[in-house]
């Protein structure tokens, strides 16, 4: 079963008078464990895309699964929950909340979005520490440390729920050349290690040649799908 699922899928944004339309009935399926790219020039749709399919924005026409669920029609409340448990969103800037340390900034989604207990989250946030190479960091503010470790943390805060498909949104675009292919080597061994979805947004060539397979989005339409290998 396809992880995420899309069949006519549109979204208009009404914006007064006038209809934006910002996807225009698009079809794609992307399996468990996998690593794709939408890319497409700006204004093409894909934070609209990402968004949709990250359930923070709801679609205006069509059918979007996420996860085996169709989250076509969510609350906003229902919205919020499935995120919480099945999503992980990374961002170019990192969005690491500076008055938490990097310890509490992954344990943050246990607290507030799963209320596990202090011991298991504990545990939970050493390993995920560990696996992305910063535990030697943790009481460290996201201030004190480099743009490569605070993605490497952000990527901690993204898996640490068990999610299986996290979305990232240009997340190379602020990092050097050599921090840039550490990050994208970091993400595909979390995949393998986690079988963990990741799909990107992005111009970054070096993440572009990495994935799987490229979609490309013109004009809220897709256009060829790109498969390598
Ligand atoms: P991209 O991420 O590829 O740059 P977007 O998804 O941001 O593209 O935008 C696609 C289209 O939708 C653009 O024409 C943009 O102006 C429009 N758009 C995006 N968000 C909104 C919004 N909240 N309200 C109205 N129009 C929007
Ligand atoms: P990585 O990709 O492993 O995160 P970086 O190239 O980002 O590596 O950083 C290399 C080292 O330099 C890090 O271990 C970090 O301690 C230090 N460093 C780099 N930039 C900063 C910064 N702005 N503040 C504090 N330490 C930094």
């Amino acid at each position: 079963m396809p992880l995420v699922e899309a069949q006519g899928l549109e979204k208009t944004y009404q914006a007064g008078e006038i209809e934006i339309k910002a996807i225009r009935g698009v079809d794609f399926s992307i399996e468990p464990a996998s690593f794709v790219a939408f890319i497409g020039p700006s204004g093409s749709g894909k934070s609209t895309l990402l968004n949709m399919i990250g359930c923070l924005d709801p679609p205006t026409g069509g059918t979007l699964t996420v996860a085996g669920k169709d989250v076509t029609d969510l609350s906003r409340r229902e919205a919020a929950r499935f995120r919480g448990e099945h999503i992980g969103f990374i961002f170019q800037d990192f969005n690491l909340i500076p008055v938490l340390t990097v310890f509490e900034n992954v344990e943050y989604p246990l607290v507030m979005v799963q209320d596990w207990p202090k011991r298991k989250r504990r545990e939970k946030v050493q390993k995920l520490l560990q696996a992305v190479g910063v535990s030697d960091q943790s009481n460290k503010y996201p201030g004190q440390i480099s743009g490569g470790q605070k993605q490497r943390v952000a990527i901690a805060r993204a898996l640490v729920t068990g999610a299986k498909l996290v979305l990232a949104d240009e997340p190379t675009a602020n990092l050097d050349r050599k921090t840039a292919k550490r990050i994208i080597e970091l993400m595909q061994g979390m995949r393998t290690e986690f079988g963990t979805t990741f799909i990107f947004s992005t111009h970054d060539p070096r993440v572009v040649e990495n994935v799987e397979t490229v979609f490309t989005l013109e004009d809220g339409r897709l256009q060829e799908e790109e498969n390598h290998g």
